[in-house]
């Protein structure tokens, strides 16, 4: 039996196990679209960086319970199969001949349908909390092709990291490098379709492609200025035009950061400064605009327990 929305139970059981984690957004340092693909997928090629902007996501598996309960602070989010965490934890108890329950409370911080993969990030966590609460035999490789499964993001939430995203942004290869800045995310409140950009992108209209390889390059070399003038997304050509908003955001980070760029399609801007107390100041100077406004650093994890 599945419920959507069941009451939240304060006291877990002797029966129940437990665990919290931080499902960690993501933002994209350059973006590119490559091709589009026969199934209408496109391949992207780009730079997929946690940062610590996360949703807590709370697991609790009752042992011989059944079905899955979800519960969320943020109306906006489904509470019900739609929901990535639900889907994820689906997943995992299909292999368990129903023998298992779980309950999945979500508190979202991570602004929703923004281009920081916080529905993706949310099914990270899920899959990485249940294998270990249920104790499943599942190795990282088989988790990540799960993950593919629900979404293109999953696989690189699931990692986290700094990582160049190829294929539909599943193929991944992690790149070593400590980044030393700091990440302010600015996300108008206004409504963006994916799959509408995706759809719309022309590749005549790109006059400059990201060089992935070069921002590889000043990643691993830490050099800020290198990486501010790779900050370059394709699909802006897309999101700008039918969002003026969303544009003269990014003009506003740009004057205010050493680089900014949209994330993913958008409405999100991304701004790096070369350390908290810039990010802060660029923050408090934007306050007056009427969007979600963080500041923080990157992540080294994608989903981490809570401590
Ligand atoms: P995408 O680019 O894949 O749309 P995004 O990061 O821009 O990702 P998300 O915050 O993941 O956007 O939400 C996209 C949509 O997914 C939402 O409109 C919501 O209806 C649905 N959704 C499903 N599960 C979740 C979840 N756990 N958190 C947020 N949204 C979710």
């Amino acid at each position: 039996m599945m419920k959507e929305g069941a009451p939240w139970e304060a006291n877990p059981t002797s029966r129940d196990r437990e665990l919290t984690l931080q499902a960690c957004g993501k933002i994209n340092l350059c973006l590119d679209v490559v091709r589009r693909r026969p199934d209408g997928y496109h391949d992207i090629r780009g730079i997929f960086q946690s940062i610590s902007l996360a949703d807590e996501v709370t697991l609790r598996v009752t042992l011989g319970g059944r079905g899955i309960h979800l519960r969320c602070d943020h109306p906006g989010v489904p509470a019900g199969p739609t929901n990535l965490a639900w889907r994820a934890a689906q997943l995992l108890l299909d292999r368990l001949n129903g023998e298992a329950g779980v309950e999945i409370h979500i508190v979202k911080r991570i602004p929703i349908a923004a281009g920081l993969g916080g529905g993706s990030a949310d099914a990270a966590a899920t899959l990485i909390g249940l294998r270990k609460l249920l104790q499943l035999p599942i190795s990282d490789g088989e988790l990540a092709r799960l993950g593919r499964e629900l979404g293109a993001d999953v696989p690189f939430c699931l990692r986290g990291g700094t990582a160049l995203a190829e294929g539909i942004g599943d193929l991944l290869e992690d790149i070593p490098c400590t980044p030393a800045y700091a990440v302010l995310v600015l996300t108008p409140k206004l409504y963006v379709s994916t799959a509408e950009v995706f759809r719309a992108f022309d590749p005549g209209k790109v006059d400059r492609r990201p060089s992935v390889e070069g921002m590889k390059r000043h990643l691993e070399g830490s050099c800020l200025p290198g990486i501010a003038e790779e900050m370059v997304n394709v699909l802006e050509t897309v999101t700008f035009p039918l969002h003026p908003q969303v544009a003269e955001l990014a003009e506003r980070m740009k004057r205010l950061a050493c680089g900014a760029v949209m994330s993913g399609s958008g409405p999100s801007i991304i701004g790096l400064f070369a350390d908290l107390d810039g990010a802060q100041r660029a923050m408090a100077a934007l306050e007056g605009e009427d969007v979600f406004l963080w500041c923080g650093h990157p992540s080294p994890r994608g989903v981490r327990e809570a401590t």
